[in-house]
């Protein structure tokens, strides 16, 4: 077995945990790959008073240029072992090589440097009043951090996600506390040795692997964490809402989506089938913006779903390292029984099966792509499956489509195809969704704010707007 750091990253040290160990597994052979040390509530608590010690002393002195330096230093490092990272991101995941090569690890340093970037850039206001009971006023704000943050990862992108959390984090001059997910804590481990390496103060960033409902537990309820940034399924969501009113926490919370893919007909067909078979097939549909609804215009109805067979049966699902793989397996086993559920569900309901279902023969817990024709009534429809399982729903025009494509829970992400600049302009208003894209599924750059309305979530991460939550205004007023 390869030598993976698997002990908890606190207070500048490496530790073993106070909860023993978790096994976490090889997703694509169901073998054992890591005993990850597992933080208990002690470990909780040591973590956030060394968090909030570096808030107040070594990382409140820091210069706000000094932080960008360091976050730039962090990106330098991340750049030179990016092989490792992605490596230990496919393995312990299954995402295809290429993907976390060339998706996630860019996406990471790119979130590092834009936010190195804001470090020295990070002002308040002067704001103009009518004066003070007839004297006149000078007045402005303070843009302050938050305090102690827990980042609480997913598996489905964990370094992607965590760069997302941690530098605009960082460079508003908060501390971090990251906990991971349980299947994918070894990229994350691995960064917190260049976190050390780079030259952080201890205390302001911590990495403590853990199980959700005891280590992610500890830490939403915890009275030192002044804000909880979790991406994740909508019921952790809820429960770490109602634990963080405990103590009036921030947080920003992504619950994932439900998301539509509508095809025009105007728009060039063949590109649009590429991109909605892309949004619905990349990292197996673990995506929180899978484009799972797949609304098409009814003339075009059977060009898109002869293409989308097609897209469908060329994907190559094997060993993530393998180059001509470009679908790994699912994360673990219940979520390979959570997908085949659900297709199940489809079929008992009535939706027709175009392509996929089941899955392969053979280890790993692999998932065939599929592709049914149905309604939006259907659970396949309604509910977020988390793999590569999308419905096609036909539609006459414009005010249906956006009638049926608002027509759910969440509202994360959408994908308009369309060559009518009117037209994606009126659609992308009167979509209910955080982020939409037209001609391209889900456009992701670290300028880009990103989040959801309905059940997707509360709040936004990303480009100024990730600043502003990880900040608190304070207004000062002087009395002239
Ligand atoms: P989850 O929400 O349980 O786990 C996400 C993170 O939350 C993990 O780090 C986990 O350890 C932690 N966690 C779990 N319980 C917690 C608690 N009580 N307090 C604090 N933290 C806790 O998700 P899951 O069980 O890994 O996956 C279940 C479903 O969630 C998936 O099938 C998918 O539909 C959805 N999901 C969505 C996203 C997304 O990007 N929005 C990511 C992962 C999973």
């Amino acid at each position: 077995m390869t030598a993976f750091t698997t002990d908890l990253y606190l207070d500048g040290a490496w530790v073993r945990g106070g909860a023993g160990t978790f096994t976490t597994l090889n997703p694509a052979t169901g073998e054992p790959l890591a005993e990850v040390a597992s933080a208990g509530r002690a470990d909780v608590d040591r973590a956030v008073a060394a968090a909030t010690r570096a808030l107040r002393g070594d990382w409140a002195a820091t210069p706000p240029s000094r932080k960008g330096a360091l976050l730039h230093r962090l990106a330098d490092l991340a750049e030179r072992d990016a092989d490792r990272l992605a490596w230990l991101e496919s393995l312990e995941m299954g995402a295809p090589a290429g993907i976390a090569q060339g998706l996630f690890m860019p996406n990471l340093i790119a979130s590092l440097r834009y936010y190195a970037g804001w470090a020295d850039k990070i002002n308040g206001d002067q704001l103009s009043t009518d004066g003070y009971f007839g004297r006149a006023t000078h007045s402005y704000t303070r843009r302050e951090p938050v305090g102690v943050i827990a980042a609480i990862i997913p598996w489905n992108s964990p370094l992607m996600i965590l760069g997302w959390k941690l530098a605009p984090a960082l460079a508003a001059g908060n501390t971090v506390i990251v906990k991971p997910a349980e299947d994918a804590s070894l990229a994350i481990l691995h960064l917190a040795k260049l976190v050390a390496e780079a030259g952080f103060p201890p205390g302001v960033v911590q990495v403590l692997p853990g199980i959700g409902s005891v280590t992610g537990e500890a830490l939403s309820v915890h009275p030192g964490v002044h804000k909880v940034s979790f991406t994740g399924s909508p019921e952790t969501g809820r429960r770490i809402l109602r634990n963080s009113a405990g103590s009036f926490k921030r947080t920003t919370l992504e619950l994932g989506g439900k998301s539509p893919q509508i095809v025009f007909a105007d728009a060039d067909v063949a590109a649009a089938v590429q991109g909605v078979a892309t949004g619905i097939f990349t990292n197996q549909g673990q995506v929180c913006a899978a484009g799972s609804r797949i609304f098409v215009q009814r003339t075009v109805l059977d060009d898109v779903l002869g293409g989308l067979e097609e897209a469908a049966v060329a994907q190559v699902l094997g060993d993530p390292f393998d180059p001509a793989t470009t679908m790994g397996p699912l994360i673990n086993a219940n979520q390979r029984e959570r997908v085949l559920g659900y297709i199940h569900k489809g079929q008992e309901e009535g939706a027709k099966l175009v392509v996929g279902g089941g899955k392969p023969d053979g280890p790993g817990f692999f998932v065939r792509p599929t592709v049914f024709a149905g309604t939006n009534d259907f659970t396949i429809a309604r509910e977020e499956i988390f793999g590569p399982v999308a419905t096609v729903i036909p539609f006459d025009d414009d005010a249906e489509a956006i009638a049926l494509a608002n027509d759910n829970d969440y509202g994360l992400a959408a994908t308009v195809w369309t060559r009518d600049v009117g037209r994606a302009h009126g659609v992308s208003a009167a979509l209910q969704a955080g982020a939409v894209g037209v001609n391209g599924w889900s456009p992701l750059a670290p300028q880009l704010p990103w989040g959801g309305l309905k059940a997707s979530g509360i709040g936004r991460e990303l480009g100024y707007e990730g600043i502003l939550a990880d900040t608190e205004a304070k207004t000062v007023t002087i009395v002239l």
